[in-house]
């Protein structure tokens, strides 16, 4: 089956004698057990529930893993991720990453007695180094972002898996910005893949959701005891919310990724706008690797302006992009990550960072889109 149709083509009641077309709500805690000692297919939604089992099995799937695990939130999946590094052991995370997953690294993992070590891992040789360097004796993981947020720098995604894999180590991969539908990162090597499926996957921007995608049944089973150990896995409304979202994948990025290819190059020809971070422009260094290893350069792109106020400027003229966090939904956003997404991140002077805008390109029409930028660029030595 081709994408689309594996989009909307999967068993979306196993068991369900009725056999409802799509899938129900199990909105229930609880499930009645058959007999005294148990038995039921189901007995407690943190464990398992039909609805999120779908859209689990609807991921795994997508992703070409051997299961997946729905969880409450994008840093819920990375929590339950790096947690396969217990005390004594070591991440390597790329250097330019999500604020939240920055954050998480840079305080939760050293207080669990993790080892934490940024590295640029664009250069396959840098992780070479870094992991042959490093001394921990426990578990070692590389967590990547390709393209990274929000300087969509690329990773040889089929190196770095066989770099980590010659030092022992898992490769983790963020693929939040991309989905499975333009990039499958297990096929490449990795072993396993995060989401935050508030993003591309749910495609509204109705919920925050996680997924963790694992290749190996070894590294499932962990991810599995971890999801209902720690108790946070995704709801079944938000499951539910979720698989519907979800069935317009294909559709939705298609369309998004063509208006944003458009917006993408308007934008690199304007005096106002030094450099556009979009692997979709042939100028972008990362473009033939990105080729090589997805199917398209998605729908977020970075722009730095010539100067901090241009970008507050351009964030705040515009008005059909909402000035909010976030990305993948089907109405455009647009944000400074020093401000918002990465402001975790932040050293020193902030306001500096302000050049740099992260846009997110809904399925608006590309014609009002682009109007929209260009006045709010035309507004702008005016109002600053
Ligand atoms: C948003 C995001 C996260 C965190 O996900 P939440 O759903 O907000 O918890 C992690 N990684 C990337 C790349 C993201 O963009």
């Amino acid at each position: 089956m081709r994408w689309a149709t594996q989009l909307v083509q999967f068993e979306a009641a196993p068991g369900d004698p009725l056999a409802p077309a799509v899938t129900p709500l199990y909105q229930t805690a609880t499930f009645r057990q058959p007999t005294a000692t148990g038995g039921g297919a189901y007995d407690y939604s943190r464990s398992g529930n039909p609805t999120r089992e779908v859209l689990e099995r609807q991921l795994a799937r997508l992703e070409g893993g051997c299961q997946a695990f729905a969880f409450a939130s994008g840093m819920a999946a990375i929590d339950a991720t790096l947690s396969l590094v217990p005390a004594g052991g070591a991440i390597v995370a790329c250097s330019d990453l999500y604020g939240g997953t920055f954050r998480y690294l840079q305080q939760i993992a050293p207080s669990r007695g993790v080892g934490v070590t940024f590295a640029d891992t664009t250069d396959p040789r840098r992780l070479d180094a870094v992991l042959g360097a490093l001394t921990s004796d426990g578990p070692v993981m590389v967590l990547i972002e390709t393209p990274s947020n929000p300087e969509m720098r690329i990773t040889d995604l089929r190196a770095a898996a066989e770099i980590a894999h010659a030092h022992g180590a898992w490769l983790a991969v963020d693929n939040s910005l991309m989905s499975p539908y333009l990039q499958r990162p297990l096929a490449l090597g990795a072993d396993l893949v995060i989401h935050s499926a508030t993003k591309f996957l749910n495609g509204h921007g109705q919920l925050t959701a996680g997924a963790v995608i694992a290749r190996s049944p070894e590294l499932a089973e962990r991810v599995a005891w971890f999801q209902n150990a720690a108790g946070s896995a995704l709801g079944p409304f938000d499951c539910w919310l979720l698989l519907s979202g979800l069935k317009t994948l294909a559709l939705r990025m298609d369309r998004q990724q063509e208006t944003a290819r458009h917006i993408a190059r308007v934008l690199d020809g304007r005096e106002e706008v030094t450099t556009v971070y979009y692997p979709g422009l042939d100028s972008h260094p990362g473009a033939d690797l990105h080729r090589r290893q997805a199917d398209g350069p998605g729908s977020v792109l970075t722009v730095r302006m010539a100067t901090p106020a241009l970008g507050r400027q351009l964030v705040q003229a515009s008005r059909l992009f909402a000035n909010a966090v976030s990305f993948g939904s089907v109405s455009s956003t647009i944000e400074l990550p020093g401000r918002m997404s990465h402001a975790p991140m932040a050293d020193g002077d902030v306001a500096a960072g302000d050049a740099l805008v992260r846009l997110s390109i809904g399925i608006e029409d590309v014609y009002d889109l682009e109007a929209d930028l260009l006045a709010a660029l035309c507004q702008a030595e005016i109002v600053v």
